[in-house]
């Protein structure tokens, strides 16, 4: 199989879409004026079974649907393709994309390293001491783009929404003058979109950095276009330039993204993880929780089971961040726990390795450890400041249905720290 794109300008030639009729197509339309959208014809050919129109879970995760923007959204929108003339709809579009929160866990505003004369170094997230987040510019594009994506502004034209690298020398600096870190995660959009001859240029360059240990590799191609790692012209380069981490003693983590059991289904995906497994990399899984695509306990068991099966680790179960389509896809809070710990419950000991349902936000990483009578326990799995890494604390939620840390307050002074991070956008301490 070739790969093929399709964008929204193809979208009449995928000959599935014209018996879902002509209001669903002006949606997708209508919603991709705000989010990005990209298919391929290994998902439209592999993944979607067409038979079960709009409702399949692959559908629903690749292509924009109605719901996804907000009544207000959506009509101005109409409105503005009605009525306006092109700058005033790209005022509204602009206006309504500013709107949905473009770089949440506040992506532009903190967690950036600096150089030696204090300028932010673009392309670079420095969260927690031992890692850092690199957005090579040659990897801001993904096989086809995920409907959820809390990315999504790396993938529309806005420039100045885009958090990228244009060159690699700015993180080695910043790597060789930092010992303390010792993981690069490189991520995106996707980097294996690169080619072997570009991908190679930076891991060549970050593994002349002695203090590093760890590279880690977030992508979607597993799912997406696993032929990468099958029949692809350029696989043999592209598994050989991986395997230069391993052959220089690191670890290689491949941080695997499925969102569905579904995915794992075709033989090629079997063969494009065995064929990674075989050079010595680590195969970590993890994916948000989706209402509309795998908001049900027995999907996510089914998910890991496969998953341990094929040699990969469950690694999280993350919540949709607040931005973009959030409203769509974001289970409350008490749901979320539920369906984690009915997954978990039916799962063999070695899917145990999964985290959920788990926040990723300015400070760190917070997990539900549990819920009752309206009292959450949490604790950070990560946080900017080690001191409260691992630690449980208490949070009571302000509103009836809670979707996010936002939505939830501290009702005991002794936790009020695990809540100050300066940017929340509403208030959440509260008196005791
Ligand atoms: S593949 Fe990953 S980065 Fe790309 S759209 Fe999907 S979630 Fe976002």
């Amino acid at each position: 199989m070739r790969y093929k794109a399709y964008s929204l300008k193809d979208l009449e030639s995928i000959p599935q879409l014209k018996h879902l009729g002509k209001e669903i197509i002006d949606d997708i339309y209508t919603v991709a004026e705000i989010y990005p959208f990209k298919t391929n014809n290994y998902v439209i050919e592999q993944l979607i079974d067409w038979k079960k129109g709009i409702d399949d879970p692959i559908f629903r995760l690749n292509f924009p649907h109605r719901d996804m923007l907000l009544d207000e959204h959506y009509d101005k929108l109409i409105w503005g393709k009605k009525n306006g003339n092109a700058e005033a709809l790209k005022h509204i579009i602009r206006e309504i994309r500013l709107s949905l929160n473009p770089h949440p866990a506040g992506q532009t505003l903190y967690n950036i390293p600096r150089d030696a004369d204090g300028e932010a170094i673009e392309g670079l997230q420095h969260k927690y001491r031992t890692t850092v987040l690199y957005f090579p510019s040659h990897a801001q594009t993904c096989h086809a783009y995920c409907t959820f994506c809390f990315r999504w502004p790396q993938f529309v034209k806005d420039l100045d929404l885009k958090i990228q690298a244009k060159e690699i020398e700015p993180l080695i600096y910043y790597l060789e003058n930092n010992p303390g870190v010792s993981e690069v995660l490189i991520t995106g959009g996707d980097p294996m979109v690169m080619t072997p001859r570009i991908f190679e240029a930076y891991i060549d360059a970050i593994l002349k950095v002695d203090t590093i240990r760890a590279i880690r590799i977030g992508t979607k191609s597993l799912s997406y276009w696993p032929y990468k790692f099958v029949t692809d012209p350029e696989r043999d380069d592209m598994l050989n330039v991986l395997k230069k981490v391993v052959d220089s003693g690191r670890h290689l983590a491949i941080m695997a993204h499925f969102n569905h059991p579904a995915e794992l289904d075709p033989p090629v995906v079997r063969e494009a993880i065995l064929n990674l497994k075989k050079i010595g990399a680590e195969i970590r899984t993890q994916a948000p929780l989706l209402r509309n695509i795998n908001n049900k306990a027995s999907i996510w068991t089914a998910m890991w089971e496969k998953q341990m099966q094929l040699g990969c680790i469950p690694y999280y179960m993350f919540l949709p961040r607040d931005t973009g389509a959030q409203h769509y896809f974001a289970e409350s809070l008490f749901t979320a726990f539920d369906i984690y710990r009915e997954a978990i419950k039916c799962t063999p000991g070695l899917c145990r390795t999964v985290r959920g349902p788990v926040m990723s936000m300015t400070t760190g990483k917070v997990e539900i450890l549990d819920y009752e009578q309206g009292v959450f326990t949490l604790r950070y799995i990560q946080n900017r400041n080690p001191e409260f890494t691992y630690k449980v604390f208490q949070a009571i939620s302000l509103v009836k249905q809670p979707h996010w840390f936002d939505d939830l307050a501290c009702f005991d002074p002794k936790y009020s720290d695990f809540f100050e991070d300066g940017i929340s956008r509403k208030k959440r301490i509260i008196s005791a």
